[in-house]
C-alpha cells in the first residue's frame, strides 16, 4: 500500500497527489511558489489605469493581473479571487497526469505607477498631423466635431484646435486614422510635410491636409 513519505499516512487514511498525500502535496507546492515567486509586478498606468502586460496596456484588471500571476507561475494555472494593490488572492492548481491539486495563495503585489504613452502622449500634445479648415464657418465647425468624434471612436485624440483668421486649424494624434478619415469622407486635401523627428535613421513627418470647405 502506498504511504505518504512525509507523514506516513496511507492511501487507506486519505488522497493521494502522486506519490504524496494531498495536505503534503499541497504544502510542498505552497513551499515551491514561495521561493520561486517573491512579489508580483503590476505597472499601471496613474492617468487611465491600464495595467501593462506583454508589452500592451490592458483595460480589464482583474483579468490582466490573472494573466500576469499565471505566467509568473507557469506551468501552474491561477485564477483570480481578489486584488487591492497590495496583495493578489487567488487559487493555483496544477495538474499532473490526471490529478488535481488547488491551493489558496497569496503573493504580494509591487504596484508601480507609470504614465502609459497613450496618456504620455495626450498630455504633452503630441500631434502627428493636422487638419487645416478653411472656408463655410458652419461646414468648417462641422468637419471639426466630426474630427473629434471619430478621432475618440477609434482611441485616437484631437490633442488641440486653434481658430484661424479663416477657420480652424485641427491637431490630431495619428496619421493612420487622419487617412481613414479622409477615405471614409471621400475628401479631397491638399496634403504637404513637414519633418517633424528623426528616429533609427527615419525621418518621420508631420501632415498636413489642407481643406477648403
Ligand atoms: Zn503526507
Ligand atoms: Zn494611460
Amino acid at each position: 500500500m502506498k504511504r505518504c513519505p512525509i507523514c506516513n499516512k496511507s492511501e487507506e487514511d486519505t488522497v493521494f497527489f502522486g506519490e504524496f498525500c494531498e495536505s503534503c502535496a499541497r504544502k510542498r507546492m505552497l513551499g515551491d511558489l514561495e521561493g520561486k515567486v517573491k512579489k508580483i509586478d503590476i505597472i499601471k498606468c496613474k492617468s487611465c489605469g491600464r495595467i501593462k502586460f506583454s508589452g500592451e496596456y490592458k483595460e480589464n484588471e482583474a483579468d490582466t493581473v490573472g494573466r500576469i500571476v499565471g505566467k509568473e507561475i507557469s506551468p501552474l494555472k491561477f485564477s483570480l479571487y481578489a486584488y487591492n494593490g497590495k496583495t493578489i488572492e487567488g487559487i493555483a492548481t496544477k495538474r499532473e497526469h490526471n490529478e488535481v491539486l488547488q491551493a489558496e495563495v497569496v503573493f504580494r503585489a509591487d504596484e508601480k505607477n507609470v504614465m502609459c504613452q497613450d496618456c504620455y502622449r495626450r498630455r504633452s500634445g503630441y500631434y502627428e498631423a493636422v487638419f487645416q479648415l478653411r472656408g463655410n464657418s458652419e461646414r468648417v465647425k462641422k468637419l471639426a466635431r466630426k474630427l473629434n468624434e471619430f478621432f475618440s471612436r477609434y482611441d485616437g485624440f484631437v490633442s488641440k484646435t486653434e481658430e484661424k483668421g479663416n477657420g480652424l486649424d485641427v491637431y490630431v494624434s495619428s496619421k493612420i486614422l487622419s487617412a481613414k478619415f479622409i477615405e471614409i469622407g471621400r475628401l479631397k486635401p491638399t496634403i504637404s510635410y513637414t519633418l517633424f523627428t528623426v528616429k533609427n535613421n527615419k525621418k518621420i513627418y508631420r501632415n498636413t491636409y489642407a481643406l477648403h470647405l
